[in-house]
């Protein structure tokens, strides 16, 4: 998912460029605003966390790119092409460290197991 950020600063063709260059299928791709609501339900696991309402609100305060990604070791290999939570940590030439601004506002998510994928690709694909 390309994060409000990110897709309000014009860096969505750049990061998909990446995401492709790095041997990723997009097998469905959107474009939406979350609700308050479904922000809560998708970061549900975050809620006693003491930055859960700072993410929801940058979470719906525009739209966010979210995708069904394929690859051998997708989820693996993604969490790496990404980079770290908190950009000031990410390395070199992933795509946190290119486009990221802060730990909050960090350009984009990727699942972090096979399990959360599926569920995750449901959220925004039901059926697909
Ligand atoms: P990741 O997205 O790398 O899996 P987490 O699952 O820990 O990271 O956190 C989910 C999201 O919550 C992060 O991507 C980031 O947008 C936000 N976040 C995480 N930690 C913080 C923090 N300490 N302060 C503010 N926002 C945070
Ligand atoms: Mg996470």
């Amino acid at each position: 998912m390309i994060k409000p950020d990110a897709v309000a600063e014009g860096h969505t063709g750049a990061i998909i460029q990446q995401i492709e260059k790095a041997g990723y299928k997009i097998i469905a791709l959107t474009k939406l605003q979350m609700s308050p609501a479904q922000a809560a339900e998708f970061y549900a696991v975050h809620q006693a966390r003491p930055f859960f309402q700072s993410l929801c609100d940058f979470m719906t305060m525009g739209e966010i790119i979210p995708m069904i990604l394929e690859k051998e070791n997708a989820v693996e290999d993604f969490r790496k092409l990404i980079g770290s939570t908190n950009p000031a940590d990410a390395a070199e030439g992933t795509i946190r460290k290119n486009f990221a601004k802060s730990i909050e506002a960090n350009a984009i998510h990727g699942s972090d197991s096979d399990e959360n994928a599926a569920i995750e690709g449901a959220f925004f694909f039901p059926g697909v």
